[in-house]
Formats: structure tokens, sequence, C-alpha cells
């Protein structure tokens, strides 16, 4: 159902007492290594929520690489779509002190080499999903050609499958009813997004930081409202947006309404990887046939429980535990 396109990155976490200054060096915790990323973090976050997941993405040929196909393997993510060489897996070097800040270095490594090439040669893939999950840690041009893949292929399978409709009581929302995927992305790290990525995004998925990154210069972005940053990102093209509000839940928007869904009173831990927790279960409930404010109700209740526990991966729920909240 959802297919997440995207980064891999092993996080390599180290604690320590304070940072070292130019040509110092300092002792450290033992080292942490967790697999991450936002690509293979939506997709562990969806398979684990019980959605049928596939990832295409790009590793190393090293231990690194086989970590991040083992986590995605053991959350269900089918990984036939991993590409696996180039160069060394992605990874992240993030030291934290006491105090709970942390100073991260990413090397994008295998991430950077997932090319537009690879996107074409997975056509197929791409076809059969519902749902493609997008986010900025790989190339805008791989990017890019996601949405023009979909969107030709959409053009080419017009007088085929007919999947749009999914026999929803008219929610007219999946694909738009034109038989290709539904795109969802998450402009992170954000960058300036070509008028043709933005004009797929059904939703557009940001939090407060990247909306007001998009908005750039627009006077929308230096108010303090998120009504008013979700109607000047409308006007930009993305067919519907979801603003990402942290303890207050999420903004959802489309042409025809505003809607503010709350989030559950919960006693954060650690918010890493509640982003991505939160948009890979969109996205699959998008998948499924949920409208977009459904959607997003039961992704808030899942970002909520992954800031209950420490970690990134191991902090996402499963389906029985959001249930149970
Ligand atoms: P990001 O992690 O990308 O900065 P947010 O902080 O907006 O994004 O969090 C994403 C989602 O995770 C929120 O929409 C919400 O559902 C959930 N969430 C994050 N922080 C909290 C919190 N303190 N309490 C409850 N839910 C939270």
């Amino acid at each position: 159902d959802l297919l997440v396109v995207g980064s891999a990155n092993a996080d390599l976490v180290i604690g320590v007492e304070r940072r070292p200054a130019a040509g110092e060096t300092v002792l450290g915790s033992d080292l942490a290594v967790h697999p991450g990323g936002k690509g293979a973090n939506q997709a562990f976050a969806a398979a684990r929520l019980g959605a049928r997941t596939a990832l295409l993405a790009r590793v190393g040929d090293d231990g690194h690489g086989r970590l991040l196909l083992d986590s995605q393997r053991n959350a269900g993510v089918d990984t036939a779509g991993v590409l696996v060489g180039g160069a060394p897996t992605g990874v992240a070097l993030i030291t934290v002190d006491p105090s709970g800040d942390n100073s991260i270095v990413v090397s994008p490594g295998a991430n950077a080499r997932l090319a537009p090439a690879d996107v074409r040669a997975a056509a197929d893939l791409l076809a059969s999903a519902r749902v493609v999950s997008l986010q900025l840690e790989i190339p805008l041009e791989t990017v890019a050609t996601v949405v023009e893949v979909v969107r030709t292929g959409r053009a080419s399978a017009g007088a085929g499958t007919g999947e749009g409709g999914t026999g929803g009581a008219g929610t007219g929302e999946g694909g738009s009813g034109e038989g290709g995927p539904r795109i969802v992305l998450n402009p992170s790290p954000p960058a300036p997004l070509p008028a043709e990525v933005l004009a797929a995004c059904d939703p557009l998925v940001v939090n407060e930081h990247e909306a007001r990154f998009l908005l750039g210069d627009d006077p929308a972005g230096r108010e303090e409202a998120p009504e008013t940053w979700a109607a000047a990102l409308l006007a930009r093209g993305p067919r519907s947006v979801v603003i990402t509000l942290g303890a207050a839940g999420a903004l959802v928007a489309d042409r025809d309404r505003t809607v503010l869904v709350p989030s559950l009173p919960v006693k954060a831990v650690d918010t890493t990887g509640a982003g991505d927790a939160f948009t890979g279960a969109l996205a699959w409930r998008l998948g499924v046939g949920d409208d977009l404010e459904t959607a997003v109700r039961f992704a808030v209740r899942v970002g909520a429980a992954a800031v209950t526990r420490d970690g990134a991966q191991e902090s996402f729920p499963t389906a029985e535990e959001v249930a149970a909240r």
C-alpha cells in the first residue's frame, strides 16, 4: 500500500560532558548505533503499525547497511527496493551533552547516490503503490523524478486499472481518482521546491520550522497563526497541507476547509522521530482509504505515542498501543 522513497542512516551517538573545541579531544560514553534516516524511520513506523510497506533507498555494502536492512525487515518492510553499494551507508555522528543538546554531522553517503535512474528502474514499484511518501534527505532531482514517473505513469495508465475509486463512499481524496499513487512529501531538511513537486503534494507535511522556511519572505511566515501559513502554503500549489504543531497536534488544510486536530496530552520524554512516525502513519492511512482529516487524527496518536519513549524507531508504537490510548 505504501512506498517510502528516502534516506537510511546509521545514527552514531556518544554522550559527552562538553563538546570538543577545534584541535581538542574529549572522552565520551560508549557508542550507541541506531538505525535512522527519515525514509527508514517512516517505513519502520508504518510497518510497525501493520502497513504493507516497501522502501526504495540506497545503503552501502557495509555493516551499517546490513543493520538498516535487518531493522527494516524485522519491522516487516519489503526491502527488495533497497539498493546496496556505490558509497558507504549514510551516517549521522551525534554528540549529546548533559543538557540534552546535540551536535550532529551528517554524511549522506549512499543516500546522495540514490539517483533518478534508480527511480526509473523502480517504476513498477512506484506504480504498485497507493501512496508514495518522500522527504528531502536524498537528492532533489531524485524526488522530482519520483513525481514525474508517478505523473506520467498516471497519464499512461489513464485507460487502465481504475484503482482510484477504491469503492469508498465518494471521499474523492485518494489519488484523486486518477489511478496512480498519491504523493505525501515532508520537505525535511527544508529546501526550495520546484513547482511540479509542490503541485503533486497531497499533502505537503511540514513542521513550524519547515513552514516558515518554505514561506521565505512571504509576510504570512512572520505571523504566529498556523492557519495563515497553511493558506499561504496552499497558494503555492499543493493539493493539501498538514502542519505539525508538536504538543498542539496538527493543522489540516485543503481548498475547502482548515481543521485543527489536537494531540493527546502525554508526558514527552524524547521527540526524536515523532515527525517521521506521524508522517509514516498518515501516509499509510491515506493509502488504505482514510480521508485526510481521519488520517491525521490517527497520525497525531502515533506521534504522541512516539514521544513517550526514548529513541526514534524503538519508540514507534504498534497498532495495539495506539488503540489502547
Ligand atoms: P517534528 O518532530 O518534525 O518537529 P512535531 O514536533 O510537530 O514535528 O511533532 C510531530 C507530531 O508528533 C505532532 O503533530 C504530534 O502529533 C506529535 N507530538 C510531538 N510532540 C508532542 C508532544 N509533546 N505531545 C504530544 N504529541 C506530540
